[in-house]
């Protein structure tokens, strides 16, 4: 978990190459969606071009159908997923229906001016759709409003870790691994 621009995506694939397990972006698989124009790519672009959250229902089926596949056996990453409680508690469900349970959950932290900083250097580099100033500002109001809510239903569960994600990735890695104990 974090906001956008902290820096899950990059430090997911590192623990990706490390653990041999996979990484799960609902950010990316709906993109993915967004450009080959599927049904699920239709019916999400508006909100992911506004920097709005997908329905709940939508990234739930995506995460439902997704971590039964065969590469998820080893364990997997949910990166940017879940972002509300509704979320969480349909990730709980379908973990459980499968036999599967949540080891930990880390919040990477970074303050809100960093991660502007960073989001806009990103839409330099990558040329994101939502990666502009008036999206970036709206994804940060949106991950605010939903974040406290989960961040207290993970730390009831005794399952949430948070990390300084200040500094080079490599730096931030290296919290993670603590955290993660490895
Ligand atoms: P990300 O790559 O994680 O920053 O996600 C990019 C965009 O995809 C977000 O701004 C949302 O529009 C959408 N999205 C990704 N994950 C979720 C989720 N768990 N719930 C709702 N919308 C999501």
């Amino acid at each position: 978990m974090g906001p956008p621009g902290a820096g899950k995506g990059t430090q997911s694939k590192t623990l990706v190459d490390t653990l041999s397990i996979i990484q799960i972006s609902t950010g990316e698989i709906l993109r993915d969606a967004v450009n080959s124009e599927t049904r699920l790519g239709l019916d999400a672009k508006e909100y992911l071009t506004a920097g709005n959250l997908v329905p709940d229902e939508l990234v739930i089926k995506i995460i439902e159908e997704r971590i039964i596949l065969p590469d998820c056996r080893n364990g997997f990453i949910l990166d940017g997923f879940p972002r509300t409680v509704e979320q969480a508690i349909a990730l709980e469900k379908i973990l459980q229906d499968n036999g599967r349970k949540l080891d930990m959950v880390i919040f990477i932290d970074v303050p809100e001016k960093e991660l502007i900083t960073r989001l806009l250097k990103r839409a330099e580099l990558e040329k994101r759709e939502d990666d502009n100033l008036s999206t970036i500002k709206n994804r940060l109001d949106v991950f605010k409003k939903k974040l406290e809510a989960l961040i207290e239903y993970y730390k009831q569960k005794g399952l949430l870790k948070f990390v300084d994600g200040t500094g080079g990735s490599d730096e931030v890695n290296k919290r993670i691994f603590k955290a993660l104990g490895i």
